[in-house]
């Protein structure tokens, strides 16, 4: 049940903070790559192409 009282405060109280568009938490290249980013800096698959002990 809705009180009368707190929903004319949800409707009183202005200030209601609009969202934008969430930004690309990926990084570049697990975008283009389409590789799955933790949004870490740098993201595990970084780390994974910068670890110097892959032996290509
Ligand atoms: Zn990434």
């Amino acid at each position: 049940m809705m009180d009368e009282g707190s929903f004319n405060a949800q409707q009183n109280g202005g200030g209601k903070q609009a969202q934008r568009a969430r930004r690309v938490l990926n990084c570049g290249p697990c975008r283009k790559n389409k590789l799955k980013c933790d949004r870490k800096r740098p993201c595990s698959s970084c780390q994974l192409r910068s670890t110097p002990s892959s032996s290509l």
